[in-house]
């Protein structure tokens, strides 16, 4: 499919579904290697990252473990504005190698409330894994370890990305048409 209609908006066909899987078979190479030994604990966090977090473990060699975390917004007081929490967590992480699985670091807010309430929980060390960059958004320092693809500051659905719920299912990533 070259284009697809969701809801109101028309997407175009940007990563083939190969070229996706070609980069996580890279991405499972090189995390193979610096994790060799260490049963590293992946955290996957949903929803986005589901399909990204099944295809990329399912190429990492040896004893590893696959978690999912989510998180969730509510609306706190009126100075507080929208609070985020990270829910999910039932695994003692202290003293793990922790591979956090992303489907997308835009600004990296998102995941600097991550990274900050994991550290607080003592990881040996942790990484980020992430499917899709987009380092011209990126406000922060932490540093991305693991990247499959760097993009623009296109809106992208597909590959467990979705708009307004729906896109989640295609295999390939499109962006939204101008
Ligand atoms: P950040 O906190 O890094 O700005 O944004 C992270 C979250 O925003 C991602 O996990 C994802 O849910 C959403 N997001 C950022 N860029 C895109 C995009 O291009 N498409 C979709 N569908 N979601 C995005
Ligand atoms: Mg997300």
């Amino acid at each position: 499919m070259q284009t697809v209609t969701l809801h109101d908006k028309t997407f175009e066909l940007f990563i083939a579904e190969n070229a996706i899987q070609q980069s996580i078979s890279a991405l499972a190479v090189q995390i193979n290697a610096d994790y060799a030994g260490k049963n590293p604990l992946f955290l996957g966090i949903l929803n986005g990252s589901f399909l990204f977090a099944a295809d990329l473990f399912r190429q990492i060699e040896g004893n590893a473990e696959i978690s999912f975390l989510k998180m969730a917004s509510y609306q706190g007081t009126a100075t507080t504005g929208k609070i985020s929490e990270l829910i999910g967590l039932n695994e003692d992480i202290s003293n793990r190698h922790v591979i956090i699985i992303e489907d997308i670091v835009d600004t990296g807010i998102t995941l600097e409330k991550i990274i900050n309430d994991l550290i607080a929980k003592q990881p040996a060390s942790i990484a980020i894994a992430t499917l899709l960059f987009k380092p011209a958004a990126y406000q922060k320092n932490i540093p991305v370890n693991y990247v499959g693809m760097e993009v623009g500051n296109d809106f992208l659905v597909g590959y467990g990305l979705d708009y307004d719920g729906l896109g989640r299912n295609l295999k390939e990533i499109y962006k939204l048409k101008a």
